[in-house]
């Protein structure tokens, strides 16, 4: 068995190991990364990227039909056909640039990839077995954990055949004529989406009440009324009972406790991912665990010294931002920087028609916290860029404490919102206050400017509502 030794070992080569690793070479302390599958890991091979690319496309193929029909803006087009192999192309093209791109910069940061399955030892002792089924032990001073996560399965409705993860269903072969999807969280909503865009029949299954239930019912609504508006058939506050594969009915308890079926091509379960904590020897190391998740502390160490873990296999949020800060993070840490991972905000975006992005806290867990709190709220559809982009539905709320007005959280729902997240994350981590967002000048016709009339209508002085 071929020997080695290196400082930092990094066992997946996700968001949040292939940071990590990046940041150590740079900081010149010998890395070594170990894939056991592809480079990026779950965010660029079979999460955000390809997902976000098919929205993309989804959205173009449902313009276009609009255009096809009778368009507000006088645009007059033929019914647009869909190229599904093409499509597939074109997103797994962007998915092999990126890759290539972490490839690339992993090389340039001098790290040393290891392509194979990483089996843990001991803390400090790793192999790692390559296709070709030779094995390899690495010895390292400091082990990083950075493992993910996995669909979570249903019991009654094991992945395989016609049910699938949001793995399948990003590269399909074809597209079903109905599909039943189950959760409507962030991959059931914004793939579901995509199907009913692309022309499919698609339902949606959720256990709770709401679409998107983490978050608060008024930033969702918009959400459920664009989803109805598409012809999707929600059924909320509905449990899976079971699925007939042969006759393609999935069995649906309803909110009334009546039995129903389903007709389904295809089910795409998605609820919820757990992170990959079993399979390479992590038991062995007998770490304390956060339910699923391996436990760490604000450096990202585990309960055991000099094994770090970072990303998805730590649990919620289960973000690929958050993994690559704590992947940066925890390089700097063994580098000899004294951090502390204590973000203001995390923010998050699901990415839906309309795309709802939060950042902080919402109102009620202000109120929890703070006591004395201003809430406010402005409406895209008084905000002139919002209408020229056909995106009036919506609004931009802030959260401040009443004493200092010191904003402790921002939520928006609409068109495009998303990369409002920049500026709501920013105004957290700079500790701004409303008058701050207020008396900063926004550029005119943006969205942006719904973010500074919210914080003037916080301090009582909206001016275009
Ligand atoms: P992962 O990206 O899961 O990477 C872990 C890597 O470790 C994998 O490559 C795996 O092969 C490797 N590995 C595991 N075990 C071993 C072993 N024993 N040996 C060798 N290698 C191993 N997040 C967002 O922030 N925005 C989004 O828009 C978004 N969209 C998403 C869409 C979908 C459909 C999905 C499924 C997820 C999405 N996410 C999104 C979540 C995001 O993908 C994850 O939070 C992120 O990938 C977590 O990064 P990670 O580095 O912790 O783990
Ligand atoms: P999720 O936690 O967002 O949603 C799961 C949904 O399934 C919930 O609404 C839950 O109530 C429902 N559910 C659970 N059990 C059910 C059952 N038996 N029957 C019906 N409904 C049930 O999980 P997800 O959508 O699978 O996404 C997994 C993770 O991936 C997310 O937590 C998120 O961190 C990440 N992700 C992020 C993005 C983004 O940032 N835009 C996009 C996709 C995925």
């Amino acid at each position: 068995m071929r020997t080695e030794a290196t400082t930092l070992l990094v066992i997946g080569g996700g968001p949040g190991g292939y940071v990590a690793a990046i940041r150590a070479g740079q900081l010149g302390i010998p890395t070594v990364l170990v894939e056991g599958d592809r480079l990026g890991g779950t965010c660029l091979n079979v999460g955000c990227i390809p997902s976000k690319a098919l929205i993309q496309a989804a959205d173009e193929f449902e313009r276009a039909r609009r255009h096809a029909g009778t368009s507000p803006l006088g645009i007059r087009a033929a019914a647009p056909e869909l190229d599904l192999p093409t499509l597939l192309d074109w997103k797994d093209g962007i998915v092999a640039r990126l890759a290539n791109g972490v490839a690339a910069l992993l090389k340039k940061s001098g790290v040393e990839v290891l392509h194979g399955r990483a089996t843990i030892v001991d803390g400090k002792t790793v192999d790692v077995v390559d296709a070709a089924g030779e094995t390899r032990r690495v010895g390292c001073a400091h082990l990083l954990l950075a493992t993910g996560s996995q669909p979570a399965a249903l019991p009654g409705l094991p992945f395989g055949g016609a049910v699938v993860s949001s793995t399948e269903a990003l590269s399909p072969p074809s597209l079903p004529r109905r599909l039943v999807v189950v959760g409507a969280g962030y991959i059931g909503l914004e793939l579901g989406t995509v199907y009913r865009k692309l022309g499919c029949e698609v339902a949606i299954v959720e256990a709770l009440s709401r679409v998107l239930p983490a978050y608060d019912p008024e930033l969702t609504r918009p959400v459920a009324s664009s989803l109805r508006r598409l012809g999707v058939d929600l059924h909320l506050s509905c449990a899976v009972e079971g699925w007939d594969g042969g006759a393609g009915v999935l069995r649906v308890k309803g909110a009334d406790g009546v039995a129903f079926d389903l007709a389904a091509d295809r089910v795409l379960v998605a609820v919820g991912r757990r992170p990959a904590t079993s399979g390479f020897g992590l038991e062995s190391l007998r770490l304390a665990m956060a339910g699923s998740a391996v436990r760490i502390d604000a450096e990202c160490r585990t309960s055991m010294r000099d094994v770090w873990a970072i990303g998805d296999l730590t649990g919620e949020p289960m973000l690929a931002h958050r993994a690559m800060a704590q992947g940066e993070m925890v390089a700097e840490i063994i580098g000899g920087a004294r951090r502390r991972f204590a973000p203001a905000a995390i923010p998050a975006v699901c990415y839906t028609d309309p795309e709802v992005v939060v950042a902080g806290e919402s109102p009620d867990d202000a109120a929890a916290r703070h006591g004395e709190i201003t809430s406010a709220q402005f409406p895209l559809a008084a905000n002139g860029r919002a209408l020229t982009l056909e995106a009036a539905d919506g609004f931009v709320r802030v959260v401040a404490r009443r004493g200092d007005h010191r904003i402790v959280g921002w939520q928006a729902v609409g068109r495009g919102v998303a990369e409002l997240a920049a500026a709501f994350a920013q105004s957290l981590e700079m500790g701004a206050v409303l008058e701050d967002v207020a008396h900063t000048i926004h550029a005119h016709p943006t969205l942006g400017e719904a973010v500074q009339e919210a914080a003037l209508r916080a301090l009582g002085r909206a001016l275009h509502a």
